[in-house]
């Protein structure tokens, strides 16, 4: 067993994608076993994203992340990690194989509609950024 931080971005909840995301979510062996509908600030997107300041689509992304509410979640289930990014797609939706997330609700290579962790280290590093244990229920 593994978890994973997942966010649903400011492009689903935008498009009242939620419960359509969530399905391919709970298809694919995993479980959603915490969840929070919230409003990101830009200083903590910025946080979030710190590992990416140096990159030119840094600011954007931030932006991105702030113009609407998005959906943290933490997942489990047998290699989550590598497992939900699999369901995800690659980061260009364009590049994306068909039936993941991406390639079918996507709006573009920066609102690509989720985000997962990218190791088990970073997942509780992530988890541990939106969620405390007691609002996590395995
Ligand atoms: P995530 O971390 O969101 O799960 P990822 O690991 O596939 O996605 P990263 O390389 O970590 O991709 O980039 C983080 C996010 O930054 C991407 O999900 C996307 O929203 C945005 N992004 C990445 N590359 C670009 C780009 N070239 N132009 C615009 N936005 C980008
Ligand atoms: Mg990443």
């Amino acid at each position: 067993m593994q978890r994973t931080l997942s966010i649903l971005k400011p492009d689903v909840t935008r498009r009242n994608l939620t419960g359509a995301v969530n399905e391919r979510i709970e298809k694919s062996d995993l479980r959603i076993i915490a969840q929070k509908r919230i409003q990101l600030s830009l200083e903590q997107a910025q946080k979030f994203y710190a590992v990416h300041r140096e990159r030119a689509f840094f600011n954007d992304l931030c932006d991105f992340m702030v113009t609407g509410p998005v959906v943290v979640q933490v997942l489990e289930g047998n290699n989550a990690v590598d497992n939900y990014r699999t369901v995800m797609g690659a980061t260009n939706p364009a590049n994306a194989e068909e039936g993941t997330i991406r390639r079918d609700f996507a709006e573009s290579i920066e609102a690509n509609s989720v985000h997962g962790s990218d190791s088990a280290e970073n997942a509780a590093i992530e988890i541990s950024f939106f969620f405390s244990e007691m609002e996590i229920v395995g």
